[in-house]
């Protein structure tokens, strides 16, 4: 093999967003994916002998929809439609009851009577500094922000959040809040899940939480057809086990700090060695992929209306069964996500069939075959469920770093979101992507801002690595629309 400009091993979302990023500058870039297709926490496939297409990880897109990558990227613009839901999520209670966040969030301020002006005092402001907000969470955090109202409209919101559920008084308020809050899949309440609570919270009323039409992989496709067309190349179905292995001037790596450690061995300084082996894992996911015969028979229609729904039950049960899974017990009713594909693009239902995407937060390592246990979740809310079931394939969490590397245990989020391990992602470091090898850096959700499919930590750590190994500070348009507009220096 020839020697290359750079070499990517992994082709998650990060992994292609660095590969995109240095091949618009003009590099020739190789990546390397141990998986037999690119895309990382974007892959699917069709499943039980169906045409049925079901999203293997990621299903719901906010952070595509609003992070400074893809907004450069421009999906829309190569033919990704995101569909948004009228609800973006929904978290049905005892007794028939539900609360729900509209797209709209006057809508949603009325649905919530009593604590409907405090959601609107919550969220309104940060729906219009929604930019701001987004690009602020959505950063190394080691610069000032162009939009200054974003520290302080998170600040004392994060700070409410942790103290006192942001005000909200009635149940489906204080339901609604940790639901989203529990994305973060750690301690509940804490600043790490507070502000994700605020981010993922206003976007539901601001770009919304789309799903791509047809599926996740049309983003991963769509990022690896602009690298082919700037010149990249992609290897699939080979595990570098190495760093060795790689004939490039720079290495970026879409992987753990854990298998750096494997990748790079003692080549790594005693000291880096010890920090990285210090980044800690947390809690997993235990995911089921249904086959069923119809829409979700929800106790409450209008949860059927919802591209995402949470069952958690009340905020206090949430904060319960989030925070024993963060200790290792894995309860009978653990919070589980559920995302039924076709409510939103009714195209994923073909031939009377139809995907259920869903996962359930459960410790790490944690073996339990995951079917009974969010079967039962669902009935508990949709009665009738089971009857519709016509096939499932349920993926432990001991059974998710086998499929890829990246979840160490199950850790969906390539390390445990904390406030520490948010900002020193991995190791604390004025440059978190830069690793004391010559011209190696680390691109992936284990970098700065984290878990989800925004593409930043690998768009940053790109940059990191133009700057100082390309002297490249002109910072490459990504745009379809190639030399339509001028780069950005900085
Ligand atoms: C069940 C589940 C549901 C999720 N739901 C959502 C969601 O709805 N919305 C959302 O935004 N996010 C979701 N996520 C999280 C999201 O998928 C990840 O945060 C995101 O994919 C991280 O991107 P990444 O590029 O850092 O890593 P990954 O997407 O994990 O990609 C890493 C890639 O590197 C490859 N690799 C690793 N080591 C090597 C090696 N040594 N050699 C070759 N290849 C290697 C892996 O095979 C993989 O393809 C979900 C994840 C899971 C598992």
């Amino acid at each position: 093999m020839t020697r290359v400009d750079v070499a990517v091993v992994g082709s998650g979302p990060n992994g292609l967003a660095a590969a995109v990023t240095m091949a618009r500058a003009g590099l020739s870039v190789h990546v390397h994916e141990q998986a037999a297709t690119v895309g990382g926490g974007l892959r699917g496939a069709t499943l039980f002998d169906s045409e049925v297409w079901h999203d293997l990880c990621a299903a719901v897109h906010p952070m595509a929809a609003a992070s400074a990558f893809f907004r450069e990227f421009d999906l829309a613009a190569r033919g990704v439609v995101l569909l948004r839901p009228s609800i973006a999520y929904a978290h049905p209670l005892d007794g028939g009851a539900a609360a729900v966040a509209y797209h709209d969030l006057a809508a949603t301020c009325d649905r919530l009577g009593p604590d409907g002006r405090r959601w609107q005092r919550l969220m309104g402001p940060l729906v219009r500094h929604s930019a701001g907000v987004t690009d602020f969470l959505l950063s190394g955090q080691r610069s000032l922000p162009d939009d200054l109202a974003a520290p302080l409209l998170l600040g004392p919101r994060i700070l409410e959040h942790l103290l006192r559920a942001n005000g909200m008084r009635t149940e489906p308020a204080r339901a609604l809040l940790t639901g989203v809050a529990a994305h973060a899949m750690g301690r509940l309440p804490s600043v790490a899940a507070g502000a994700i609570a605020l981010l993922l919270g206003h976007l539901a009323h601001a770009t919304g939480w789309p799903l791509p039409q047809g599926g996740s992989v049309r983003i991963a496709e769509a990022l690896a057809d602009d690298l082919r067309s700037h010149g990249g190349t992609v290897h699939t179905g080979h595990q570098v086990t190495d760093l060795a292995e790689l004939d490039a001037r720079v290495i970026m790596l879409d992987t753990t700090p854990r298998s750096l450690l494997a990748l790079a061995g003692d080549r790594l300084p005693q000291r880096y060695r010890r920090a990285l082996k210090r980044f800690h894992y947390g809690p997993a996911a235990a995911k089921v992929d249904f086959l069923v015969s119809e829409p979700i028979p929800w106790a409450n229609p209008e949860v059927g209306g919802a591209g995402t729904v949470h069952l958690g039950g009340t905020r206090a049960e949430t904060l319960t069964t989030e925070n024993s899974a963060v200790r290792g017990v894995g309860g009978a009713e653990p919070f589980v996500l559920v995302v039924d594909p076709a409510v939103t693009d009714p195209g994923r239902a073909v031939g009377g069939r139809r995907p259920v995407w869903a996962y359930a937060h459960v410790p790490n390592g944690d073996a339990r075959d995951p079917v009974p246990l969010i079967t039962r979740r669902i009935e508990k809310y949709a009665p009738g469920f089971a009857d519709t079931v016509i096939a499932s394939r349920g993926v432990p969490a001991t059974e998710y770093e086998s499929y890829n590397p990246n979840y160490p245990g199950g850790d969906i989020g390539a390390g445990a979101v904390t406030l520490t391990q948010s900002v020193f992602r991995p190791v604390p470091a004025w440059n978190p992507y830069r690793t004391p090898l010559p011209g190696v850096y680390l691109c992936s959700a284990s970098t700065p801002p984290g878990p989800s499919v925004h593409g930043m930590c690998g768009y940053l750590a790109a940059r990191a690595a133009l700057r100082a190994e390309f002297n490249v500070t002109t910072i490459p348009r990504l745009g379809p629309d190639d030399g339509a507009g001028p780069a950005q220096r900085r």
